[in-house]
């Protein structure tokens, strides 16, 4: 086999769920600076083992090739020798399974280049932010949070998350935390297999917003020109929050051409 690339050692690993965990890597050399919502590569060999909770690939792995995945980085952007990620298994995938089957003390490759455009620091300083996320989605948003939530008292911010049942929701007491501490930052769960015990919201991301719940517990208005949003996660909610943003004057932010829809897609 050729020289091992890997270039980092697991220092954390929470399973917040068997298949949802937050991962901690120390990596030998700092990465260089980078902003939040930006994302690097992980990478682990084939002839790593997998998970006992998961299933066979579909595609068998040459065991000497470096699979490579995109992950977002979950850690502050003051943090550039120790990232953390917010990881959900793909039961059936190369990379995931083999992710979930490390423990600290592993090596694994991350690269050195750390880079996209779901950069939330940049949206203009006197405008409110609206970032809404299923799963591991979040991920961007927590670096946002912790690396610059106080330098920007002047911006109403909003976390809209949604997941199925309580132990989906990732970050939960972080996020709380915030929304109690800070009163610029609204956090607002919803769930939509909730039990009893739930007495936060009960309805999908899209009814949230038509009924206004932004405006209602934010004071936070749908307009372009007033507000950023940010939508990372499930496709279908991407979709359908995209499609709903549009209808009301919303475009997709590219290099090319800004707007005030800023989406960023795990999978299709
Ligand atoms: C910019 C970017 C940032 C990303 N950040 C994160 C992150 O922070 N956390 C994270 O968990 N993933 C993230 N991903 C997804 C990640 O790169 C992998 O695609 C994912 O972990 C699956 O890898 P795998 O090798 O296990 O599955 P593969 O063997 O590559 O894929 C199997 C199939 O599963 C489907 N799939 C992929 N991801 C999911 C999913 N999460 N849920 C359900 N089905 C899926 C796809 O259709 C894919 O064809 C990101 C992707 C991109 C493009």
């Amino acid at each position: 086999m050729e020289e091992s690339k890997y270039n980092a050692t697991v220092v954390g690993k929470i399973l917040l769920t068997p298949d949802i965990m937050t991962l901690r890597v120390d990596t030998d050399e700092p990465r260089n600076e980078f902003k939040a919502g930006q994302y690097t590569v992980l990478g682990l060999y084939g002839n790593e083992g997998r998970s006992p909770n998961s299933t066979p690939e579909s595609d068998p792995v040459d065991p000497k090739k470096l699979l490579q995945r995109p992950y977002s980085i979950a850690s502050a952007t003051s943090q550039l020798q120790q990232f953390e990620f917010y990881i959900s298994q793909v039961k059936s995938g190369q990379m995931t399974p083999r992710l979930f089957n490390l423990d600290p003390g592993d090596r694994i490759f991350v690269s050195k280049r750390i880079v996209g455009v779901f950069t939330l620091a940049e949206t203009p300083e006197n405008q409110d932010i609206v970032m809404i996320a299923t799963g591991t989605g979040m991920a961007p948003y927590i670096s946002f949070l912790r690396s610059y939530l106080m330098a920007r008292p002047e911006s109403k911010m909003a976390v809209i998350q949604g997941a199925a049942k309580q132990w989906d929701l990732g970050y939960y007491s972080e996020l709380s935390f915030l929304g109690d501490t800070f009163n610029n930052l609204f956090y607002i769960p919803t769930l939509t297999e909730a039990d009893k015990t739930w007495t936060g919201h009960k309805l999908w991301i899209e009814e949230m917003l038509e009924k206004n719940i932004l405006k209602d517990v934010a004071g936070i208005e749908v307009d372009p020109g007033k507000t950023h949003f940010f939508l990372c996660g499930n496709p279908k909610m991407v979709e359908n929050v995209s499609e709903w943003l549009m209808e009301r004057g919303y475009s997709k932010h590219t290099r090319r051409e800004p707007g005030a829809l800023h989406i960023e897609e795990f999978w299709s």
